[in-house]
Formats: C-alpha cells, sequence, structure tokens
C-alpha cells in the first residue's frame, strides 16, 4: 500500500456540500490566498519552485519554472489560462476535481494570478460538461461577492477578474496554443511553438497555461511549504496526483496518492480486477500512452518511472483492461477517436489516422493480412516525430504499443480472417 496515501486535493470531496463557500472556508479555504497575497509575487515562484510541483495535464513541466517565464513587466496585460478541457480518453480527474471542490481551483487561480501579474484569468472548460460549467460559474459567483475576486482582493489592493468560458467539444482544443485560438474565438488549431505562450500568447500577450490539479495543489503548497509537498511522491516527481482509474476494476473512480504508486497498489485501492478475471493491458496515463501489459504492475508511477520503463505518465488516467478484450479491436477504437478529432492542420497526422484508422478496420472486419501489420507500423513511423503537435504522436502510442506486447494476435486476426476472433465487442 502507498505510504503515505494523501487526501490533499481529494480532502474535501465527501463533506456535505463541498462545493459551496461555506464549506470550503470551514475547511481552511481560502487561508491560503490571503496569506499569498501579503507577500510578493517572487516568493510565490520560488515557494512552487522549491515545491517540484510538476504538470498536472500530462506533460510534467515543472510548474514554479514555467510560472518563472513570464515577463516580469506589465508592458502588456498578463492572462492565466486554466486548461480545464480535459478530453484525454481515460482521463476523469479534473471534472471531478471541479464538482466535487471548485472553490480549490479558484484560490489556486488568484495565488497563481498573483505570482504571474495576471489581472483576468480564464478557466476553458471543456464544452461537453455543461454541469460542471455551471458549477464553476455559481462557485465564481460566491467568491466575487464575497470579495475573493474583484477589486481590491482581501483589501490588498489586487484586482482580479475571472471568467469561464465553454469551449465546443473538440480535443485539440485541450493542446494549448489551439485553446488560446478558441478563446480568441477562432477555429483552434494549434500554433507554432516556439513563441511560447509566457512569450505571445492570450492575443499575443504573455500567459501560461496550466492544468486544473496544477493550479489547485498551489494552495496546499502556499499552507503547507515547499517541504510538505516534497515529503510524498519521489524525488523528481514529488507530491501527490488523482489518478482515474477506469476499465475492469471492482471499483473504478478517483484515487489520490503519492506520485510513483504502482498499478498493483492502486488494484488494491479499486478492489481488484474485475469478478477476478486476469489483467491483460493498460494505459498509465490515457491512449496517447503507450500500453503496459501485466509484467509493469510494480512500475512506478511517475515521470520517470512510466519513462524507464517505456511509456509515459501522461494524464494518469489508468484503464484496465481484462483478458476477454482483443487488443486489436481497442487499438482501433482509439485510433477511430484520434482520426475524429484531428484537426487537419498537417498532412501526416490528417491523412495518417485516416489509413490507420481503416487498415485496422479491415483487420478487425477480418479481411487483414500480415503486410498489414508492417504497413501500420509504417504509417507510425510517418506520424511520430514529424506532425505539427502532440496529437499525432499520441495517436501511434496504441499501436506501436500494442504491436510490441501483442503481435501475435494481430498475426492471429490476419491469418484466420475471422470476425470472432475479436469476440463480442466488434
Ligand atoms: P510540452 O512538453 O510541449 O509542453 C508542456 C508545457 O511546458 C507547455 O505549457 C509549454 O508551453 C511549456 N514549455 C515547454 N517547453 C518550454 C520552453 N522551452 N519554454 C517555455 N515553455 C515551455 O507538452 P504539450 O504538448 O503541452 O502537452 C502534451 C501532453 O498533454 C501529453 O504528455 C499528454 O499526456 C497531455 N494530454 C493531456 C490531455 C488531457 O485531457 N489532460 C489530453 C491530451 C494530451
Ligand atoms: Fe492537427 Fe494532428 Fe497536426 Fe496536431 S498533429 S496539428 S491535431 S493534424
Amino acid at each position: 500500500m502507498p505510504d503515505p496515501i494523501t487526501p490533499v486535493l481529494t480532502k474535501r470531496w465527501l463533506s456535505p456540500e463541498s462545493w459551496r463557500i461555506e464549506t470550503y472556508e470551514r475547511l481552511e479555504g481560502y487561508t491560503a490566498a490571503r496569506k499569498a497575497l501579503a507577500g510578493t509575487p517572487e516568493q510565490l515562484v520560488q515557494v512552487v519552485k522549491d515545491s517540484g510541483l510538476r504538470g498536472r495535464g500530462g506533460a510534467g513541466f515543472p510548474s514554479g519554472v514555467k510560472w518563472s517565464f513570464m515577463p516580469p513587466n506589465e508592458d502588456k496585460p498578463h492572462y492565466l489560462v486554466i486548461n480545464a478541457d480535459e478530453g484525454e480518453p481515460g482521463t476523469c480527474k479534473d471534472i471531478p476535481l471541479m464538482m466535487a471542490d471548485p472553490h480549490s481551483l479558484i484560490e489556486g487561480c488568484i495565488i497563481a494570478s498573483y505570482a504571474m501579474r495576471s489581472r483576468h484569468c480564464f478557466i476553458y472548460v471543456r464544452g461537453e460538461a455543461l454541469h460542471c460549467i455551471r458549477r464553476l460559474n455559481a462557485a465564481t459567483r460566491e467568491a466575487y461577492q464575497k470579495g475573493y475576486l474583484g477589486k481590491n482582493i482581501f483589501g490588498s489592493g489586487w484586482d482580479l477578474e475571472l471568467t469561464v468560458h465553454a469551449g465546443a467539444g473538440a480535443y485539440i482544443c485541450g493542446e494549448e496554443t489551439a485553446l488560446l485560438d478558441s478563446l480568441e474565438g477562432r477555429r483552434g488549431q494549434p500554433r507554432l511553438k516556439p513563441p511560447f505562450p509566457a512569450a505571445a500568447g492570450l492575443y499575443a500577450a504573455p500567459t501560461t497555461v496550466n492544468n486544473v490539479e496544477t493550479i489547485a495543489s498551489a494552495p496546499y503548497i502556499i499552507n503547507a511549504g515547499s517541504a510538505w509537498f516534497r515529503e510524498m511522491g519521489r524525488e523528481k516527481s514529488p507530491g501527490p496526483k488523482i489518478y482515474s482509474i477506469s476499465g475492469h476494476v471492482e471499483k473504478p473512480g478517483q484515487y489520490e496518492c503519492p506520485l510513483g504508486t504502482t498499478l498493483r497498489e492502486l488494484l488494491e485501492l479499486a478492489g481488484g480486477m474485475k469478478d477476478g478475471i486476469p489483467l491483460k493491458f493498460w494505459t498509465p496515463g490515457g491512449s496517447s500512452t503507450p500500453m503496459f501489459t501485466a509484467e509493469h504492475l510494480d512500475t512506478p508511477l511517475d515521470f520517470e518511472g512510466a519513462a524507464e520503463a517505456g511509456s509515459m505518465l501522461g494524464t494518469t488516467a489508468v484503464q484496465v483492461f481484462n483478458e476477454t478484450v482483443s487488443v486489436p479491436w481497442a487499438v482501433m477504437k482509439w485510433t477511430q477517436f484520434y482520426e475524429h478529432e484531428s484537426c487537419g492542420k498537417c498532412t501526416p497526422c490528417r491523412e495518417g489516422t485516416y489509413w490507420l484508422a481503416q487498415i485496422l478496420e479491415r483487420m478487425v472486419e477480418g479481411h487483414g493480412t500480415e503486410e498489414d501489420i508492417d504497413t501500420l507500423l509504417d504509417v507510425c513511423d510517418n506520424i511520430l516525430g514529424r506532425s505539427f503537435c502532440a496529437l499525432g504522436d499520441g495517436a501511434v502510442s496504441p499501436i506501436q504499443s500494442g504491436i510490441k506486447y501483442f503481435r501475435e494476435e494481430f498475426l492471429a486476426l490476419c491469418a484466420s480472417n475471422k470476425r470472432e476472433l475479436v469476440g463480442a465487442q466488434a
């Protein structure tokens, strides 16, 4: 069992009406923002740097370093944009956090905005999550009524406006620069980086884009200190993390544990494999991260551990599949998702995901050939590292890792040309 189990970000989730400002304040809410605004922006950036907090959206970029990229002057307005466009298949940590504890995100926004001298913060929420948009809007109104947003917050002289913005349901708008385009009212497509948003982001002004869980971590770090944060997790990946576990487990859901927790430990928390049917494969952080198998039950799930074992931590969306699931079928479903969500801006991804889906559909329908396996890998090679944004790289992960660990299953499907092999799912 991971030690210590850390109800930090999730500690209020089970309190009655945890989303109301009264509940939040009764449980130490808004104390960190008061403390933060009594200090200087530089001090806040230093505390977050010292904590070792890394971006919780998937990439794991050091958050304090990212905050320090914002220019010290205010020649142009500065913006903080919260990426709440949670869309990675299997990922369900940010929406539950915003539903159960929206004020922890708003308090984090106050702290981070002050640290980066941003006087306007936007929360960009996935368009389908209407319930979440309503909850955030209600919480934002409560915070304005209390004077925690708006003019002269806590009598500090600091002003902050906060806008909740609904996306329109495109996965690509979770890519930070596509998100900024969408926020500006344009079609959401990735921009060339550099310049990174800190140099030219929203309306070409200095901008930081941070994930919900990252910003919601800030109040705890400010209150308890960077040394406390470092007591959890691993040296290069400190702190607690919300792992979202879905699929063939007895109790799917969100489990907050120190970074570096293994699937074996997570399965224990989640009640084990459903109906005792053995594990076949799993993703450590959503479908964009190469799959693992039962061999990886003891891989530490932190940024370094997942990478050393040949995958990525990603969004810690642990999707668990048992022996009844056909790998080619699962890979086809993921590939259809990427084909549908490809924004079409660059040729390798736009054309490649189309061809990958066509080939996989043919295989799963029982008309594939052994050469198709090589063609799949060849198309993957032509997408990986040649696409404009991370979506293209993510699209090839299930295929490459699926063939790496389960080539025999793809071969058997092609050799037999039998639809039954893919079971009831097809
Ligand atoms: P990235 O590594 O390119 O960038 C990470 C962050 O660091 C960005 O904010 C970027 O601006 C900043 N950054 C990186 N290098 C910088 C530099 N030299 N100067 C200034 N800033 C710099 O990763 P990415 O493309 O933003 O994100 C990819 C990740 O997104 C994947 O790992 C995937 O797991 C994750 N993802 C998450 C979801 C979700 O629903 N949460 C969906 C899809 C993908
Ligand atoms: Fe668009 Fe795909 Fe190219 Fe990204 S990789 S820019 S999603 S076409």
